[in-house]
């Protein structure tokens, strides 16, 4: 069962509209690509967790803190006897393990996610006994994508490659799974000690005049839209949607990249590059936001 749902990282959603809406510099391109894959592998393997019939507790996407320290666990499950802590890593391609250290081959040196992990273990096993459980970690670094290869691979570490995934889960559906209510006040009190944002959030940059401004095509994210009557139709591909849609998703592509700036009929007329009537962007935000402050000083939220 899942505790706590698993959602995109801010930042990728931030690029995401970013790349249509600027041109992304080769870093910002190779941040989206690496966020998102990192993403899919998180799904990936929560897809395969969902397969087990027995019970756990899955708590996904913990942002923790002890004794200041910020420490990030991408899965875990609570079991009747112990806590399973994973590390999802997306990797592809030829990795080499030599003396302690990972390298993309040829010789590209990375973080070596067992350090990574081990540090969070310890952080973790620190937590859960200062919140009153005393129960065993195992920890895993699990490389989810079959196309990834790691010369030299030790044994017997907390390694998961690709060809060990199905034994680790038909492993997990032996385990005994009888939960009580003490396995969920553990999984609470972690969800209670998760951090919203971390305090070394990432934030690209850019600025409001360097945003490509209006509506987008929900389907090919072409900026050649028209509106007929009440409809927005895209010029590239023929896709299109009642215009009060269109509003909604342009706006919330803005709350998205601005978070400070205040929703308002003006604001949202020219974001919208004046494609709709203030009277039509007004009657979109009434019925799809909530409205704050009065007469001029509307606005939405
Ligand atoms: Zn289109």
């Amino acid at each position: 069962m899942i505790y706590k749902e698993r959602s995109k990282p801010l930042e990728l959603l931030q690029l995401e509209v970013l790349a249509h809406r600027t041109a992304l510099s080769p870093k910002k391109q190779s941040d989206l690509v690496k966020l998102k894959k990192g993403f899919e592998g998180e799904r990936l393997f929560d897809s395969m967790l969902e397969s087990l019939s027995n019970k756990h507790l899955q708590v996904n996407d913990l942002l923790l803190t002890f004794n200041g320290t910020v420490f990030q666990i991408d899965t875990l499950l609570i079991t009747q006897e112990k806590i399973f802590v994973y590390e999802v890593k997306n990797f592809h391609g030829e990795f080499i393990y030599e003396q302690e250290k990972f390298f993309k081959f040829p010789q590209q040196e990375i973080q070596n996610p067992l350090h990574q992990i081990a540090r969070s273990t310890s952080l973790l096993t620190q937590l859960i006994r200062k919140l009153g459980f005393n129960w065993p970690i195992q920890s895993h670094v699990i490389f989810i994508n079959k196309n990834f290869t790691l010369f030299n691979a030790p044994p017997n570490t907390s390694m998961i490659l690709p060809t060990q995934i199905d034994s680790h889960l038909e492993y997990l559906q032996t385990i005994p799974s009888r939960l009580n209510h003490v396995h969920k006040r553990l999984a609470e009190k972690l969800i209670e000690q998760h951090l919203d944002q971390s305090p070394f959030q990432k934030k690209p940059a850019y600025s409001y005049e360097q945003v490509k401004k209006g509506i987008l095509c929900g389907k090919c994210s072409s900026s050649i839209v028209k509106l007929e009557g009440r409809t927005v139709y895209c010029d590239d591909c023929g896709w299109n949607e009642p215009f009060a849609d269109s509003v909604v998703r342009t706006v919330h592509d803005f709350v998205l990249l601005f978070p400070e700036m205040k929703i308002t009929v003006s604001q949202t007329h020219e974001w919208c590059n004046s494609l709709i009537s203030k009277k039509g962007i007004s009657s979109a935000l009434q019925k799809n936001f909530k409205r704050g402050g009065k007469k001029r000083w509307t606005y939405y939220y």
